[in-house]
């Protein structure tokens, strides 16, 4: 998927200037991150509710994982951790919230 690898890379920097966030509205990106003096583009910079919510996958993965668990799930927590636990399908995440399901 063209642009998601990009996410989090900062492109080759080479001005030591102060980045700034600047939201970006207009496009699917929630901001993006840019040197504050030249106005060189740094990264992208996700929602603060999608890393909230990566963070939240990323521990229940780490969790889910020491339990015994079928083939398939293993392949399928193995997948979404991979992905940092962002960019879940709705498919997924429901999947992972149901193996999440039974506990407090
Ligand atoms: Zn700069």
């Amino acid at each position: 998927m063209l642009g998601n690898s990009n996410l989090t890379r900062a492109t080759d920097m080479d001005c030591q200037h102060e980045p700034q966030l600047v939201l970006t509205p207009e496009l699917t990106h929630y901001g993006k991150n840019q040197c504050r003096i030249c106005g060189k583009f740094i990264g992208w910079v996700p929602k603060p509710e999608t890393i909230a919510l990566a963070k939240l996958n990323m521990e229940k993965i780490a969790e889910l994982k020491k339990d015994k668990l079928s083939e398939w799930e293993q392949g399928f927590l193995l997948s979404i951790e991979k992905q940092g636990g962002r960019h879940l399908s709705p498919k997924q995440q429901e999947i992972l919230n149901q193996m999440w399901g039974g506990r407090d």
